[in-house]
């Protein structure tokens, strides 16, 4: 996880007791959901679960050496979904990685409406990949302007790829998504990324492990989670994640990609906050200088 603090020592100060004590206390989400374990404790009852995670931790070291999974006192798993709610990464109650706080939480799929044990697992698996790529995310927290007058004296000005101005104004706007499959909002980017690869990899690990699952809701499970593209006609949630999320991101990649070299472009920009390969790419598919601003910066 590589952050930098910028400002005058005096303000960089500020900023770094700001977030350690942020980060010593639980996000106010989390004090609400029952039975809220730590990864770590939930590993101890959960044994089989240990071999997957050091799979992925192992699989992490070697594809980038930014690139590290959350460790298990900061990841939070809840193992009783509201009554009613199907729970997992697309269910009522978001999880997903909180910045400010520095954890993650997810909430496993319940078994009233999934009943496969490995199949839950697995969809938490997915989870922890998806908010380990946040984790490692590049941050850069500058302190606003003097001149500027604004409640809260922070701003996060890079997050990965995607910049933010002093005022909290986007760099790169959700309307770039229009655009698609030419541009793309870099938000937009960076999860279907990282949900890409979090995809690809739970691809790889269930092909260790036999699933037999009946037609219907199991089975739109098991190929949201291994990245297939699917009608969701029993998992509406999911539905609206491949058609906003992930049918952009893959539009755009298919766009500007023959080689299938950028998600490792992507993902290396995304951990090092280093944009100079990716507007590499970009210039020289466009023969323009300053493509990267053109495509991005709306
Ligand atoms: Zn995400």
């Amino acid at each position: 996880m590589k952050e930098l603090i910028e400002g005058t020592a005096e303000q960089c100060e500020r900023i770094s007791a700001y977030f350690n004590e942020k980060r010593a206390q639980l996000p106010q989400k989390f004090k609400n959901i029952p039975n809220l374990y730590t990864l770590d404790d939930y590993l101890i009852k959960n044994k089989s679960f240990q071999a997957w995670i050091d799979w992925a931790r192992a699989k992490f070291a070697q594809m980038h050496p930014e690139l590290t999974g959350i460790p298990g006192d900061r990841y939070f798993v809840g193992v009783d979904s509201r009554e009613g709610d199907m729970g997992g990464f697309h269910g009522k109650i978001a999880g997903g990685f909180f910045f400010i706080e520095n954890r993650a939480m997810a909430i496993m799929l319940n078994s009233r409406f999934i009943d496969n044990p490995l199949l839950r697992q697995l969809e938490l698996q997915k989870s922890y990949i998806h908010d380990s790529i946040h984790y490692s995310t590049f941050r850069r927290i500058s302190a606003v302007p003097p001149a500027m007058d604004v409640p809260f004296p922070v701003y996060r000005q890079q997050y990965g790829i995607n910049f933010k101005n002093p005022d909290g104004t986007a760099y790169s706007t959700v309307s770039a998504t229009r655009r698609a499959p030419l541009s793309i909002n870099l938000n937009l980017l960076m999860d279907g990324v990282t949900d890409l690869i979090a995809s690809a990899m739970v691809k790889e690990l269930s092909n260790s492990n036999s699933f037999v699952l009946q037609p219907g809701l199991a089975q739109e499970v098991f190929h949201d989670i291994t990245g297939a593209t699917v009608n969701f006609d029993h998992y509406e949630r999911a539905r609206d994640f491949h058609q906003t999320v992930l049918t952009p991101t893959r539009r755009f990649l298919e766009f500007w990609d023959k080689d299938n070299t950028l998600v490792p472009l992507l993902l290396d920009g995304m951990l090092t906050g280093d944009l100079q390969r990716l507007q590499s790419f970009f210039n020289e598919r466009t023969h323009v200088d300053n493509s990267w601003e053109l495509i991005f910066k709306m």
